[in-house]
């Protein structure tokens, strides 16, 4: 496929910095070949502060180890000769010699014919000995001689001089990361210090006007960086030394100034933001004049990941993310990772990437090669790769993700059933000792905290009732949380179970009208008639919710036909309801009693949702789900969810 149909700058939309989009491998290939080869600086450490670093250069070994024959027991030196025909019965008489060798104690007298020498494991076999008898097979006569009853074999028990390592051969090769292995290697030759890669210096940077440290306080429309604490502790875990700048504001000369600074005593400049179009972003206009040969991709058809700018000044790496934290993230690990690796001369993150089997067919843009966040889980067959969240924008989807699948730019799907490379954001996969798949509730938190005290490690990936519903089915979770609505039998959740499935009753959510707390046109009402009110006043503002969502139902019944103002807002979760309301975006909308007590807003109860567990039967008796069941009926439980505004269910209905 011709390059220039890869993905074609939209009018209006794209401006020239992204005329010229590069496919995911040009980008690395172009990239690889303007940084290496290079040198790789390397700096002398202690041996106890090598851990974890790689060897600059091969260490071949200065001595033998052991430096001597050694005695491998406590016994006697002899000379294997003397007891060629020794046996139970024709014991062999030795006489000892007039020294004991002790662990570093130097022999002095030779061992001659029909004599012995009495040896301490670790001592240095004296001359003329060749073998050594173990004292247990040994008999006193008297203070100056013993007797030996069986035969010894030239070398029995003995470490020959270099049999561990030989002075001369290569110890350990260049690249080989230290661990207390290759200490104990390396002090056995009597190295004290070693050359290691020096670690790549890594400013780390965020730009945006919009952006405030953790710890700060949120002014309106501000939000936290993101990128500056994922991306300083992603350099570290992989071999880099990172300096956190902060985030400076979007201002071409700041910023150029902030970036020469950070320049000049880095290895590499990892920003992130200001690459998308918008008034603010400045960033790539300052690279070009940074240093030859200067940006060598800005434009990369990656899904999300595009802005990406990868660029080379004066020999110094330039990197710019994208600033959405999940774009960033997708980009910095499949791109960055490695090279970074590279540099602090680090082996390929091997063990950060598993094959894993996705359970539904994922659709993917022609022409971009996509990332999609997954979080894995064990079945039968293997492992499985649950997508959790699309959209760049979701931070969320992090917490329950494990790493990323890649889409071929030339697919436009995943098909269900695909076994496929997942790339690890940590090297360390807990498949976790409890699955949970299906609609996600604020209460579940409540339940699974004295699991996760117990050790239990609790998986839970939000698909929706029906997702969870198809999942338990195919053996992919042990429960799955549901609360589905029949309207033929006017039932929660029981029509909607399958074979090999039972439900346990989990608790009710009200669900009504929330408002705000200071608005006169909701008091006193009960929800049909705030709903009234609402739609008699033009000015109202109702924020909807999306189509198949429960709540969704509720909401359609009450406004009949009605349209009003705001009705195609309509976000995904209860809390972004609350949060519309709360902000004046929107003047009513429908969430659970919860969420609206959580946000301080007034609230109108309408109708009791029933939220239960679709457990698989087969899976029941695990003892992550026993603790599960049990920590739902617990009293701990009941009053936890109560304390939260949720109904404790006791029955099944
Ligand atoms: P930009 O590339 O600057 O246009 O940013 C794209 C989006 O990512 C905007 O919504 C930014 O607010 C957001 N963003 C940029 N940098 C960060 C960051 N360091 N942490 C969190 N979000 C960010
Ligand atoms: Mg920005």
């Amino acid at each position: 496929m011709p390059n220039d149909t890869v993905a074609k700058p939209r009018e209006g939309v794209d401006q020239d910095q992204f005329l010229n989009i590069l496919s995911r491998e040009d980008a690395i290939e172009r990239f690889e070949a303007a940084l290496f080869p290079r040198d790789v600086p390397s700096e002398r450490k202690s041996l106890a502060d090598s851990l974890g670093r790689a060897l600059a250069a091969d260490i071949v070994a200065p001595i033998d180890v052991p430096p001597f024959d050694r005695s491998n027991v406590d016994g006697f030196a002899v000379r294997s000769a003397d007891l060629a025909s020794a046996g139970e019965s024709a014991p062999a008489r030795i006489s000892l010699n007039d020294e004991v060798i002790a662990c570093g104690k130097a022999p002095v007298q030779p061992v001659l014919t029909g004599t012995a020498t009495s040896i301490a494991t670790g001592g240095p076999v004296p001359r003329g000995a060749d073998a050594i008898v173990m004292v247990e097979h040994t008999q006193p006569l008297g203070a100056d001689a013993i007797e030996i009853r069986r035969a010894a074999s030239p070398g029995q028990f003995v470490s020959y001089a270099g049999s561990d390592i030989a002075r001369g051969e290569t110890l350990l090769r260049g690249g080989t990361m230290i661990g207390s292995r290759e200490i104990g290697m390396l002090a056995a030759c009597g190295i004290a210090d070693v050359s290691v890669v020096r670690r790549p210096r890594v400013a780390v940077m965020s730009t945006g006007d919009e952006l405030v440290q953790p710890g700060q306080t949120l002014r309106p429309g501000a939000i936290y960086d993101t990128n500056g604490a994922i991306v300083t502790a992603a350099v570290i875990e992989n071999g880099g030394d990172p300096i956190f700048v902060g985030a400076i504001a979007d201002d071409e000369k700041i910023l150029e100034a902030a970036m020469r600074e950070a320049l000049a005593d880095c290895d590499m400049l990892v920003l992130s933001g200001g690459t998308s179009k918008g008034a603010g972003d400045v960033s790539h206009r300052i690279i070009a004049r940074l240093g030859l040969p200067g940006i060598i991709a800005h434009g990369v058809a990656l899904k999300p990941g595009k802005p990406l700018c990868l660029a080379v000044c004066d020999g110094k790496i330039v990197v710019i993310l994208p600033g959405f934290p999940t774009s960033a993230m997708f980009t910095f690990h499949d791109i960055i990772v490695p090279l970074l690796r590279r540099l602090a001369g680090l082996p390929p993150r091997a063990e950060a990437q598993v094959s894993a089997k996705i359970p539904v067919r994922i659709a993917s843009e022609l022409g971009r090669t996509e990332f999609v966040m997954v979080s894995l889980v064990a079945a039968d067959g293997g492992l499985i790769a649950y997508p959790s969240g699309k959209g760049s924008g979701a931070i969320t989807s992090f917490a329950q993700a494990d790493g990323f699948l890649r889409i071929d730019a030339l697919a436009d799907q995943m098909p269900a059933g695909t076994e496929t490379a997942v790339t690890l954001f940590t090297p360390h996969v807990r498949v976790p000792d409890l699955v949970i798949i299906g609609s996600h509730c604020t209460g579940l938190d409540l339940v699974t905290a004295p699991l996760a005290r117990a050790g239990l490690s609790v998986r839970s990936i939000s698909v929706g009732s029906l997702g969870g519903i198809a999942a338990a089915k195919r053996g992919e979770c042990d429960l799955a949380p549901i609360h589905l609505f029949d309207e033929k039998t006017g039932r929660y959740n029981t029509p909607f179970l399958a074979e090999g499935l039972e439900l346990v009753p989990g608790w009710r959510r009200m669900q009504g009208i929330v408002f705000r707390v200071d608005d006169p046109r909701f008091e006193g009402l009960n929800a049909q008639d705030a709903v009234h009110a609402a739609l008699a006043d033009p000015a109202c503002i109702m924020v909807n919710r999306n189509q198949g969502a429960g709540t969704r139902i509720l909401i359609d019944r009450l406004l009949g036909s009605a349209r009003p103002n705001g009705y195609w807002n309509q976000p995904k979760s209860h809390n972004a309801v609350a949060a519309a309301v709360g902000q004046h975006r929107a003047d009513w909308g429908m969430t659970t009693a919860p969420v609206a007590r959580a946000s301080g807003l007034g609230f109108i109860p309408l109708a009791e949702e029933h939220y239960d567990f679709a457990v698989v039967t087969s899976r029941k008796q695990r003892p992550a789900v026993q603790a599960f069941l049990a920590a739902l009926v617990s009293p701990e439980s009941h009053a936890a969810l109560a304390g939260a505004g949720f109904r404790p269910a006791t029955t099944e209905s």
